[in-house]
């Protein structure tokens, strides 16, 4: 079987796949695994700069799933701060964060996966046997079953490239799923931050939506800060010249991290957030081999939602194939 994506949500059903049995590969077009649980380096300092914590509970996930995924995160989902300690207009469901960094938790999920890294899909068919995958137009992957964890326009880009036919209503339902961008600056500070304890802030009004302290967080051996630009900002200022956006957002934050800024980089997520996710927490399409959908754009969106979306596209999977077999039982038939 193949995965293409090694997010939350690629790497959820992957474990969920080789854990009932499977042959399961793994593809990202990343030099690392995690995709938005992201972690960068700038000298000394580190810097969470895509999710910034661990809300698994965003997702409708039954509370025996829900402690079966805390063993799975194992050592690398520490408190960022204690209950009831929420950050300033930040909430409490964010209290738990990645150790030693957020894309420690990608990594622990992929230890024991066959994971291909740096390796683009470029289009998905099938021929007689089952789904045929291309890298750089060459076909390079053969599996019975693939689930297509990329954002949606990307994962839509994959199948039109190998003409693979989407009704109609169904293309709509896919293309009406939009994304909110987020601009990132990473900045190395010469001093310790303002942020209040535990080290968080979602400032009220202005281009910041949030604001984190790598050092008080716990990640960075240096002093440095993530700056989260709004949806709106970061719609707004896209095409700019991003040093230039990173002097607007480092001014905007200047009451809580003063103007000695020794470095910053900024970093533009096109794809942040879905902005209107699709309510089904996973799309199993009605095509010859089994293919699935998922990530954050179904269900519950974030973290929770993408996970939960990982492990519905494993049991779509599994459903389906069951179904092919003679021996089957009458489960649900799988349709888009
Ligand atoms: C700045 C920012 C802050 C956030 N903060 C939070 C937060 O605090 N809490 C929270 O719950 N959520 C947060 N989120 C959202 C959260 O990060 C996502 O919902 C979640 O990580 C999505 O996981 P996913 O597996 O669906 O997708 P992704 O993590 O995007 O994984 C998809 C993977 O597919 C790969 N890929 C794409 N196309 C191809 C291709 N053609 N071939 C091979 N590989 C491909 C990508 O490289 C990527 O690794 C934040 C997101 C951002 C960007």
């Amino acid at each position: 079987m193949l995965i293409v994506g090694a997010g939350i949500a690629g790497l959820m059903a992957a474990t969920d796949l080789r854990q009932a049995g499977c042959s399961v590969r793994v593809v990202d077009k990343g030099r690392g695994v995690g995709g938005r649980l992201a972690t960068r380096r700038l000298g000394e300092a580190t810097f969470d700069h895509g999710a910034q914590c661990l809300d698994l509970e965003g997702s409708p996930a039954s509370e025996a799933r829900w402690l079966e995924w805390l063993e799975r995160l194992g050592p690398t989902r520490v408190p960022w701060w204690p209950s009831g300690a929420a950050a300033a207009g930040g909430t409490d469901a964010c209290r738990w964060r990645g150790a030693p960094s957020m894309s420690a938790v990608a990594k622990h999920l992929a230890r024991d996966l066959e994971v291909h890294r740096e390796t683009l899909i470029d289009a998905l068919r099938t021929d007689d046997s089952g789904w045929i995958a291309s890298v750089g137009g060459v076909d390079s992957f053969a599996a019975d079953a693939v689930v297509l964890t990329p954002p949606v326009p990307q994962a839509l880009a994959v199948l039109e490239a190998g003409r693979v036919p989407l009704p109609t209503r169904l293309r709509e339902r896919l293309t009406s799923i939009d994304y909110d961008r987020c601009l990132t600056v990473m900045a190395v500070l010469e001093h310790p931050s303002r942020v209040p304890p535990p080290g968080s802030l979602a400032p009220a009004s202005g281009p910041l939506a949030w604001i984190s302290d790598n050092l008080a967080k716990g990640i960075s051996a240096v002093p440095s800060v993530t700056l989260q630009a709004t949806a709106r900002f970061s719609l707004d200022h896209w095409d700019e010249d991003r040093t230039e956006v990173g002097r607007q957002l480092i001014e905007a934050a200047s009451d809580w991290i003063g103007h000695d800024i020794r470095e910053f980089q900024v970093h533009g997520w096109r794809y942040s957030r879905p902005r209107t996710p699709d309510p089904e927490p996973c799309l199993p399409l009605d095509t010859p081999f089994p293919l699935v959908l998922a990530g954050d754009a179904f269900g519950a969106g974030g973290l929770g939602g993408a996970a939960w979306s990982g492990c519905s596209a494993a049991r779509g999977v599994l459903d389906r194939l069951a179904n092919r077999r003679p021996d089957a039982g009458s489960g649900p038939k799988v349709q888009p």
